[in-house]
């Protein structure tokens, strides 16, 4: 399996609830490198442009709102198969669904507030990756 890079962003639930370590925890102990990360409250338009597949979905607007509704911990990770592994770490989308153990399962209260992001192809980990850390290239380093 190939050495991939991922976008994960940890959500203004989790960030509210305290959990960025435990989160990380999860990350290093899957030996996935945080290779880039910073802090951001998005502003509307940026939410909007990120989420942009799910313009057209009936829960698109209540995405967006509770993705400004406080700090995002926004991070690259990067290791075996990062982008799989990643969404194995988090669980399904909804946290009543996720299996025992998953970020999800643990940290989030909701399918609107489900603690986690993290990119679910090759193709969109490029675009989401460089829509945060535009100095950071997916395929080619
Ligand atoms: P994932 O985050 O697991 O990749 P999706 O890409 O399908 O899930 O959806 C993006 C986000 O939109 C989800 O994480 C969740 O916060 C929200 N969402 C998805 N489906 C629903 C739904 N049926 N009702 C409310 N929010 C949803
Ligand atoms: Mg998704």
């Amino acid at each position: 399996m190939a050495i991939e890079r991922t976008l994960s962003i940890i959500k203004p639930d989790a960030v509210a609830k305290n959990v960025i370590g435990k989160i990380y925890d999860r990350f290093e102990s899957a030996g996935l490198k945080i290779i880039a990360s910073r802090m951001a409250h998005l502003s509307q338009v940026e939410a909007e442009q990120f989420y942009g597949v799910h313009k057209d979905r009936p829960f698109f607007k209540d995405l967006v709102s509770f993705m400004i509704s406080g700090p995002v911990m926004i991070q690259v990770l990067q290791g075996e198969g990062a982008i799989a592994k990643n969404r194995d770490l988090m669980g399904a989308t909804d946290p009543k669904k996720a299996d025992k153990g998953t970020i999800r399962a643990d940290f989030a209260d909701s399918i609107d507030a489900n603690a986690v992001h993290g990119s679910d192809a090759p193709e969109t980990a490029a675009v989401e990756v460089a829509f945060f850390f535009p100095g950071i290239n997916v395929f080619n380093r």
